[in-house]
C-alpha cells in the first residue's frame, strides 16, 4: 500500500544500513498482478542480495522489525495489500525446514513475482531442493494470472 517503491526502497535500506548486512546485488523493480487474492491493486516486487552477519531467524527476525516499522498490519487479509512484505528466498544453499521459517521459500518456484527479479541478480542460481536455475523454474510458469510489467 502507500508509496510502493518507496516503502520497499526503505525496507531495503533499513536492512543493508545496518552494520551487519550489506547490499551485493539489487533487481530491477517490478509491478505484479496479485496471485492468491485478485481483489487488489497490483504489488511491486523486487529482490536483493545481501551479505549478512546475521544466522536465518536472525534475519527473519530483522525483516519482520522492518515490516512492522513500515506500518504492516498483521490483522489483515493473507496475501491481502500490506505496507511491506520481507521473505528469505534462499540463504545460501542451505534448506531449513523450522517452525517459522521455511528456505527455500516453499513458493518461490512457483512465483514469477520472485523469479523474474531473481533471474536479474543470478539466473544461473540453482534451487537447492529442485535442482534447477531460477531461469529454467521461471520459463516453466504460464505468465497467465501472473503478469509482471518492469517499473
Ligand atoms: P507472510 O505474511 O507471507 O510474509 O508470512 C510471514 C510468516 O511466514 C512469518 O511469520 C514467518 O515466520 C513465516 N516464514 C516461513 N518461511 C519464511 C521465509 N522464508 N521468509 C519469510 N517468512 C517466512
Amino acid at each position: 500500500m502507500g508509496d510502493r517503491p518507496a516503502n520497499l526502497k526503505a525496507g531495503f535500506a533499513a536492512l543493508t544500513g545496518a552494520d551487519h548486512t550489506r547490499l551485493a546485488a539489487e533487481s530491477a523493480y517490478y509491478m505484479t498482478e496479485p496471485v492468491d487474492y485478485t481483489d487488489q491493486d497490483w504489488f511491486v516486487n523486487a529482490v536483493i542480495a545481501v551479505e549478512t552477519a546475521l544466522p536465518p531467524e536472525d534475519l527473519l527476525a530483522a525483516l519482520k522489525s522492518i515490516e512492522k516499522a513500515a506500518g504492516r498490519n498483521y490483522n489483515t487479509v493473507r496475501f491481502g495489500p500490506r505496507a511491506l512484505d520481507l521473505d528469505i528466498l534462499l540463504y545460501e544453499d542451505r534448506v531449513i525446514d523450522a517452525p517459522g521459517l521455511t528456505v527455500p521459500h516453499p513458493r518461490m518456484h512457483l512465483r514469477r513475482f520472485a523469479l523474474r527479479p531473481m533471474c536479474d541478480i543470478d539466473p544461473d542460481r540453482a534451487h537447492p531442493v529442485l535442482g534447477k536455475t531460477m531461469a529454467a523454474l521461471l520459463s516453466e510458469l504460464d505468465a497467465a494470472g501472473q503478469e509482471l510489467a518492469r517499473l
